[in-house]
């Protein structure tokens, strides 16, 4: 039977989440706190997981078409040394990355929720929901009421306040380290296309090129360029101006250069902070967080935005699939929650080996990371990780469970990269 469904949160899950469930004709409202919908951040990288997803709403080949295909995760010290070289095709013949600029995804989804004509409710921030009876109501930050509804779902990122009256975080730690990001053109010659390729001094700098394709308007090849920073540094490193930062990178890193020189503001580089969030449980009744509002890391495995994409899949298939919102909700908590543990767990394992002021973390990482690269049963479980299909330390998933075009066996798609 169809639902009345409110999702507070036009972000990548809140928007997957209503193209899912509105193709399985319920009735979604979209509501969102900006008056119009937009994306925040630089890029993102989407794996064989997110693309299984978005191949469900028919919508990863215009993904692939703007995006750029990433073959190969390469990081060095800043000596030169190789700390990983890891390629998808390890696993696969037709395993690959999608780099992404934010707005080209968030593009996608958007045009896709408007084409399915889903109702949106901009400039309303959702605060709380109360349940009345058998049905819930959502309440803004001006105490006005909307619903009733059958399920509300909370895509409202990792500072959800909306979903505190009902679940219980089990976790929730800032990240003393975020990172500064910028989108710059693609420098004439560069030679690592299809590469996000990082440089790391210590795990106190990580400098990071990933080329993301086209941004919506730009027929320019864009890249994304990251640097690593303490988010309590953030102030100083504006004061400190953009000169000796540029210099600092260029001395770092010389190929880096026809990157950050592009780089004229400081306002062109944007701090993303993060936290370690999660939630005892992800619903609680006629109510059920996806995405970043049901856990968020540090995006250290590029994961976030896959996972959203996931939950968004699974929550409308559990609908479909049981007999009450209920069960669907319990099921769907359930289904997610192997694979949702192991990349909270490795993302938490991982980021002290990459951004953390540890020097004994910098000596194992580059002692060991190396030599894990000889081993193929450790450079497959690398891959496999990097791809989002792990479930467990000795367990893994195929994205073709979400799209027989992402199985692991069969043909390769015929726009990716040989
Ligand atoms: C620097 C950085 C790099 C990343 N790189 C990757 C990567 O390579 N790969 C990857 O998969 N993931 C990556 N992630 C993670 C990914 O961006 C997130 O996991 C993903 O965006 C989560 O999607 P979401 O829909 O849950 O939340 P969001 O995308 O945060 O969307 C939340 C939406 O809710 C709206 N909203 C918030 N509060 C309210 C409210 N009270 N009322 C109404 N609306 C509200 C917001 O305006 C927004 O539109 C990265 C994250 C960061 C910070």
């Amino acid at each position: 039977m169809p639902l009345h469904i409110a999702i507070a949160g036009a972000g990548i899950g809140g928007l997957a989440a209503a193209a899912f469930l509105t193709r399985d004709g319920h009735h979604v409202t979209l509501f969102e706190r900006f008056a119009a919908p937009r994306p925040l951040g630089a890029g993102l990288m989407l794996q064989p997981t997110g693309l299984a997803c978005l191949a469900q709403l028919g919508l990863d080949r215009a993904a692939i078409a703007q995006g750029e295909v990433i073959a190969r995760l390469w990081g060095e010290t800043v000596s030169g040394k190789r700390i990983f070289d890891v390629a998808y095709g390890e696993i696969g013949p037709k395993v690959f990355g999608l780099a992404m600029h934010r707005a080209t995804l968030f593009g996608i989804l958007y045009g896709d929720v408007v084409r399915l004509g889903v109702p949106m409710v901009p400039a309303t921030e959702i605060a709380a929901s109360r349940l009345d009876v058998d049905k819930r109501l959502l309440i803004d930050t001006n105490g006005r009421e909307h619903g009733p509804f059958d399920l509300v779902i909370d895509g409202t990122g990792m500072r959800s306040t909306l979903r505190r009256s009902e679940m219980r975080l089990a976790y929730d730690a800032p990240c003393r380290y975020g990172a500064i990001w910028g989108i710059v053109a693609e420098p004439a010659g560069w030679p690592h296309r299809g590469e996000l390729r990082q440089r790391y001094d210590g795990c106190h700098v990580m400098i990071g090129i990933l080329p993301v394709g086209h941004a919506p308007g730009d027929e320019r090849r864009l890249t994304a360029l990251f640097w690593s920073l303490r988010v309590a540094d953030y102030a100083a490193w504006r004061e400190a101006g953009l000169e000796a930062w540029k210099a600092r990178v260029i001395g770092l890193w010389p190929a880096a250069a026809p990157f950050v020189e592009q780089i004229k503001s400081p306002d062109e580089m944007t701090l993303a902070a993060y936290a370690d969030t999660g939630l005892r449980q992800p619903y609680g009744e006629r109510i059920v967080c996806l995405g970043d509002a049901a856990r968020s890391t540090s995006p250290q495995l590029g994961q976030g935005a896959n996972l959203a994409l996931i939950d968004a899949a699974t929550l409308s298939a559990c609908l479909r699939e049981q007999a009450d919102v209920a069960t669907a909700l319990a099921t769907y908590a359930i289904q997610r929650r192997a694979h949702t543990r192991f990349y909270a767990i490795a993302s938490r394992w991982l980021t002290p080996f990459f951004q953390s002021d540890s020097r004994s973390a910098a000596l194992l990482r580059d002692l060991t990371f190396p030599l894990m690269g000889h081993v193929p049963y450790l450079r497959r479980e690398m891959v496999r990780t990097l791809s989002g299909m792990k479930t467990g330390l000795f367990s893994h998933l195929d994205p073709g469970q979400w799209h027989p075009d992402y199985a692991l066996a069969g043909p390769a798609l015929s726009s990716q990269p040989a």
